[in-house]
């Protein structure tokens, strides 16, 4: 397997045991975009421009507020919500209650036009857009989409990255998705069947394993089994809701 710098990201997240190399993707581009935002680029003014006009979702706020740098995330806080003050009120001191479809002065305050036709007000569309988008949200799923494309050229490229993804676990399903649906603009003709043939007998054989692990622990807590192995399912739990629902919990490796 030829390892090129943007090929070994995707290959290395393929040699992790997890129930989703995209998962692992997600996670390390989300940790470094963190601690990019806590270090020293709050400081960079076109950064902060960024950060200021459309913040971050809560989840992301969350995970720097683990961080230990309370500074570098009031600092953002502060000039971000001044930004919305400053807009809001604005939007707010002309609110005109009986208008449906007041656009352009919204289109000017966001930079470009928006899903804002079902919105009765600036205000609430203004709001809308806020919580739609996260700074760090939007840069990690640029890079991730560039991480699919790398995924489906090494698939074409390379019949050792094929038996790497054929010896995974498969994909949580969020993922597992995304590739159905992205494989037909990628592949064709014979290679497109032979990857379907292929993905979807792994995602098949891996979640009927995961359902006879998360069985296998509901089982153990009955007296009959209490002394018999755990066999793979003493972290069945944190690994079945990432199969479902992509959530990643770091300690179900200990
Ligand atoms: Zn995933
Ligand atoms: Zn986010």
């Amino acid at each position: 397997m030829k390892e090129q710098i943007y090929t070994i990201p995707v290959i290395d997240a393929f040699k992790v045991d997890t129930e989703c190399p995209f998962c692992e993707l997600v996670h390390k581009l989300e940790n470094d975009a963190i601690e990019f935002m806590l270090g020293p680029s709050y400081m960079e003014d076109d950064i902060r421009m960024e950060t200021n006009k459309i913040g971050f979702c809560s989840e992301h706020y969350k995970e720097m507020y683990k961080r230990k740098n309370r500074l570098g995330l009031a600092l953002m806080l502060h000039t971000h919500l001044q930004k919305v003050n400053h807009d809001l009120s604005k939007m707010l001191a002309t609110l005109d209650y009986s208008s449906t479809q007041k656009q352009s002065l919204l289109s000017s305050f966001l930079g470009k036009a928006d899903k804002t036709a079902s919105h009765s007000n600036q205000a609430s569309a203004y709001i809308t857009h806020l919580h739609e988008n996260c700074y760090i949200c939007n840069k990690t799923s640029s890079t991730f989409d560039r991480y699919v494309d790398t995924f489906f050229y090494l698939w074409k490229k390379d019949k050792e990255f094929i038996q790497l993804v054929q010896n995974s676990k498969g994909f949580c399903l969020h993922h597992f998705g995304i590739l159905l649906y992205i494989a037909p603009q990628k592949l064709s003709g014979t290679t497109a069947e032979d990857f379907y043939q292929k993905i979807i007998s792994l995602q098949l054989t891996h979640l009927q394993r995961i359902e006879e692990d998360i069985e296998w622990f509901t089982r153990k807590f009955d007296y009959k089994f209490a002394d018999e192995s755990w066999k793979n399912a003493k972290d069945a739990v944190p690994r079945t809701m990432q199969k479902l629902s992509s959530l990643f919990i770091e300690e179900q490796r200990e």
